[in-house]
């Protein structure tokens, strides 16, 4: 909204650095990874209340696993934890929506209008997972002057992984936080060496703050 509201106004002192992301083609690398042991997915509802979950459906039926769209309150969560079990234990795998105060099957269609409009689809690299293609938003040539990747020519920028952080297979859910050697030692979340130690609902964050509970 923020790059048609500048066209429309004549503002060029503007621009983004765009770092969208795709969700199910990050699924489908994590579902092909030969290691994976994924048994189903958590849809992340934030995620679906703009693009609606149909998108899901084909990674359903081509991996035969359940996916159900979760919210985020403790109640959402344990919800959507119970129905995925459920769907296993009566081998099952469907698209299942636990957060239909919010999600819609259709998304929100304005926003992804506005989406569609600035945006094309791109090559994307995940930290700790590295490029997938076809995974992320490019801004349109159209909207070019409004990229900051290629007004400020930072493209050719890599933050490198720190090569301790094993946050690759934490993400693609190889290993347990506490099996990083780096776990509450050198990383933790005043000092996090990668993705999955920064942010509140990081997996090795979450273990961190939690790991007691869990132990027990
Ligand atoms: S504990 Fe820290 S170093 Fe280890 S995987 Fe998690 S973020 Fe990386």
């Amino acid at each position: 909204m923020s790059v048609l509201h500048a066209e429309k106004e004549g503002i060029n002192n503007y621009s983004i650095l765009a770092s969208h992301v795709l969700v199910p083609p990050a699924m489908e690398a994590i579902l092909d990874d030969k290691f994976c042991t994924i048994d189903a997915f958590l849809g992340a509802g934030h995620v679906c209340a703009i693009m609606g979950t149909e998108e899901y459906v084909p990674i359903v039926n081509k991996y035969k696993i359940p996916v159900v769209v979760t919210g985020f309150e403790p109640l959402d969560l344990v919800q959507g934890i119970y129905l995925a079990v459920k769907q296993l234990e009566e081998n099952r795998f469907e698209l299942e929506n636990q957060y239909a105060r919010v999600v819609k099957k259709e998304g929100n269609i304005p926003a992804k209008k506005v989406i569609q409009q600035v945006f094309e689809i791109g090559t994307r690299e995940w930290r700790g997972i590295g490029e997938i293609p076809n995974s992320g938003y490019v801004i349109k040539e159209k909207y070019r002057k409004y990229d900051a990747e290629a007004k400020f020519k930072i493209s050719h920028i890599k933050v490198p992984e720190n090569a301790n952080c094993i946050a690759g297979e934490i993400l693609r859910g190889i290993k347990k936080p506490f099996e990083c050697e780096q776990f509450g030692k050198n990383c933790n979340p005043s000092n996090p060496l990668g993705a999955p130690m920064v942010s509140s609902e990081g997996a090795c964050a979450a273990y961190y703050h939690f790991s007691d509970i869990i132990k027990n």
